[in-house]
């Protein structure tokens, strides 16, 4: 590539092409030079020894050892600016950019021996050679405008400016240290990862300092149009209002947590489980105090109805906390007789430290239901809320501090799934609770396979719920509604495949018409929705492209089926509860997990022929069956393959019931005593009681 050189007029160069590559060769072997014999050493006659060409030669196209130089630093600028340009290029937002800058600065090419000792050559020379000086100056200033442009779409303008000379200031500051300390001091990913955490955290600060406790509208919507890749923007679905901004933590902050909880879990673990429940009863107790506001946050935060959050969201949280309060001090191994000469126990000791990941439909439950095990045996816990709904997790964190539970013990991570692989790939961290989609999980588990860790996960399902002809009607079509429309259809062990004997099906499919359609959709704060917003427009695109295939592959809408708009709701991601009837098992409707309001009718004739298909799926979390026949009720369940099972009810999940997925729908338990197997680990101890026998 043909390297400019300010010190000649344009007519007095020579353009041909051996000339670039000529001066090219020159240019590199200068940068060999300051690299190896340093800046004095590099003379004209070092270069062209060097090159194998006369000095004349050089100083024809360079003129003297400054112009030579300045092409040098030049040149190295330049690569610099293509590869910011390039990463500019791949950066869909404000922070990705500045992310591009921090990496194009710092990146390994700049760590490399002979690069960096050639920068470091032309730093100790910037003072004394105007040429270097322009070329410094004028890269200073596009790092600065860069920084500041892309800052001022993030923060406010003054702070945009000081954090930009920070940010400046480091990225030379760190570079120089590791350049001076001879690249023993930082490589390019550490230092990297150190400005990373620095941006990071300062914006998180000053996200915090402006949007205050994180109440709605505390910051102009307007002003904040964050990116999607390091910061989150957290939205409420209902009316698409800001809630908050958290900055997305990185290698660094997830190390940090790691350190934290290592060095705290010693000293938790050897508390006796008596202690540890009284730390969990204390937080179940301020659960219960702060219900309300706890929950008006989780309905601004998912769209679900505050009769909702204020009735089961919080309350199931404290609920487990409770219940592994108890459990925590009855914790206890075995001790197995081994005749006179000896004896062997068990110690179920903890993992260790652990870590959750969470979907975004039951935020603060799934943060419970994943901690209060944890802690209850001893763990730390390192948990990350799903990006959409990362609120009422850290409120968990204030309550579960304010109990008294040690630093370290529950911390909360902040991120898109880079974040959560930050978790499933940390070789000590021992343990992964997921709870999510199918792909997902099979990322996990083979993510957690390289340091075999142990794996929770509590993936999706497609779950049947089967109304025989003897069943009480009116209860089945509550079953029905509860396992279809709680949480605007967004609960992943919903029966949405809804099996009705061809006797009863008419009637049934009339009293579910009517009754669904007097489902109130509305501003999820008003007591009286029944039917909140879907968590984004993403997902409600989602479901209303499930609801236009399920038309398409002809399915009879018998209700809903469209948007919900019209005032307020306009603003927000609503859909009406939707029944299908007619439908087959093969449609797209019936096969996969829509994860909202959207329910499938399906008849049937006969006890065997209804197994068959409700087993005919990948998943298997839950199922139901509604029937008054005692024996039958017992023997169907028996047969279907699910995790889960209710019968005459649906979508009750009382902790003290492992809960939890067959086939495709996850691995574990969680709830029920069978969680203390997930969160602990047996050892073994032989007791000797005499002498022992020796054969040698
Ligand atoms: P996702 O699988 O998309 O995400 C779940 C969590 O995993 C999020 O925190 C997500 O981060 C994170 N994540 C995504 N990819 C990775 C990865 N490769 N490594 C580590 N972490 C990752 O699920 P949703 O949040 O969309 O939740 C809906 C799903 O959850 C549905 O399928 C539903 O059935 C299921 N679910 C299952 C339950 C059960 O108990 N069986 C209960 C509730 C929901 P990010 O947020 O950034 O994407």
């Amino acid at each position: 590539m043909p390297v400019k050189d300010s010190r000649h007029p344009p007519s007095a160069v020579p353009r041909d092409e051996l000339e670039d590559v000529r001066r090219t060769q020159l240019i590199e072997v200068t940068i060999d030079s300051l690299a190896q014999v340093g800046f004095v050493g590099t003379t004209l006659a070092e270069i062209a020894g060097r090159a194998g060409v006369s000095p004349g030669l050089v100083a024809h196209y360079f003129e003297d050892k400054d112009g030579l130089l300045e092409a040098a630093f030049r040149s190295l600028a330049r690569v610099v600016a293509v590869r910011m340009r390039e990463r500019f290029a791949l950066a869909g937002s404000p922070r990705a950019r500045v992310q591009a800058l921090i990496d194009a600065n710092l990146g390994p090419e700049n760590f490399d021996r002979r690069t960096g000792n050639a920068w470091l050559a032309f730093w100790g020379q910037v003072l004394h050679l105007d040429g270097l000086k322009r070329v410094q100056k004028a890269y200073q200033r596009r790092m600065l405008s860069n920084l500041r442009s892309d800052l001022r779409a993030m923060i406010a303008a003054e702070e945009a400016r000081s954090l930009a000379a920070m940010i400046a200031a480091m990225i030379d500051g760190v570079w120089l240290r590791a350049a001076l300390s001879e690249w023993q001091e930082a490589d390019s990913e550490s230092a990297r990862a150190l400005l990373t955490a620095f941006v990071d955290g300062r914006l998180r600060e000053l996200s915090r300092s402006s949007a205050g406790s994180g109440a709605e509208g505390a910051t102009p919507a307007a002003e904040r149009r964050r990116d999607a890749e390091h910061s989150i923007r957290v939205i409420n679905p209902a009316t698409g209002a800001e809630l908050a901004l958290l900055a997305v933590d990185g290698p660094a902050q997830v190390n940090a947590a790691v350190e934290r909880a290592r060095a705290a879990q010693k000293e938790w673990r050897a508390l006796t489980g008596a202690e540890r429940g009284r730390v969990l009863q204390r937080a179940a107790r301020l659960l219960r105090e702060r219900n309300d506001v706890l929950a008006e946050l989780e309905t601004r935060n998912t769209g679900k109805p505050i009769q909702e959050t204020r009735a089961v969201d919080v309350i199931s949280g404290a609920e487990c906390l409770e219940y592994f309060a108890g459990v925590a001090a009855a914790l206890a191994g075995e001790h197995l007789d081994l005749g006179r000469a000896a004896f062997g126990y068990t110690r179920r000791e903890p993992l260790g430290i652990v870590a959750g990941i969470g979907a975004w439909n039951y935020p603060l439950q799934i943060a419970c239901w994943k901690s209060a095990p944890a802690l209850a045996c001893g763990n730390a816990m390192i948990f990350k809320p799903a990006e959409l709904t990362p609120l009422t997790a850290i409120k968990l964190a204030e309550i579960y501090r304010e109990s008294g539970l040690p630093e370290g013990i529950f911390q909360v991570v902040q991120g898109f799934a880079a974040t959560g692989r930050l978790l499933t790939r940390h070789a000590d961290i021992r343990k992964i609770s997921l709870t999510g989609e199918v792909g997902t999980g099979k990322a996990v588990m083979a993510d957690a396979a390289a340091t075999l860790k142990q794996v929770t996960l509590e993936l999706g399902g497609k779950s049947p719920l089967i109304v025989f002809e003897d069943a009480k009607l009116d209860n089945a079509v509550t079953g029905a509604l509860l396992g279809n429309f709680y949480s605007a259809g967004e609960v992943c062990s919903n029966g949405t495949r809804v099996f009705v004997h061809k006797s009863i099906h008419a009637a049934f499919v009339e009293r579910l018409r009517e009754r669904t359609s007097r489902l109130r959709v509305g501003d999820p704060l008003d007591p009286r929705t029944q039917v909140g917003a879907l968590i984004s427009e993403e997902h409600m695109e989602k479901v209303l492209g499930f609801i236009a295939r399920g038309r398409a592959q002809g399915a009879r809408l018998v209700t809903g089926g469209a948007r919900v708009t019209g005032g307020e709701l306009s603003r927000g991601c609503f859909v009406a509860p939707t029944v299908f009837d007619h439908c087959h098992d093969d449609m797209d409707i019936v096969r996969r997990e829509i994860f909202g309001p959207v329910m499938s009718v399906l008849e049937f004739s006969e006890e065997e022929e209804v197994i068959a298909r409700a087993n005919a799926t990948e998943f298997g979390l839950a199922a139901g069956v509604f029937t008054n026949d005692l024996t039958r009720a017992h023997r169907v369940i028996a047969q279907l393959q699910a995790g889960t099972c209710w019968i005459n009810h649906y979508n009750v999940t009382p902790i003290e019931l492992p809960f939890g997925g067959v086939k495709m729908s996850g691995l574990g338990r969680e709830n029920g005593r069978a969680a203390l197997e997930h969160y602990t680990q047996l050892k073994s101890v032989y007791v000797a009681m005499g002498d022992i026998e020796s054969p040698y």
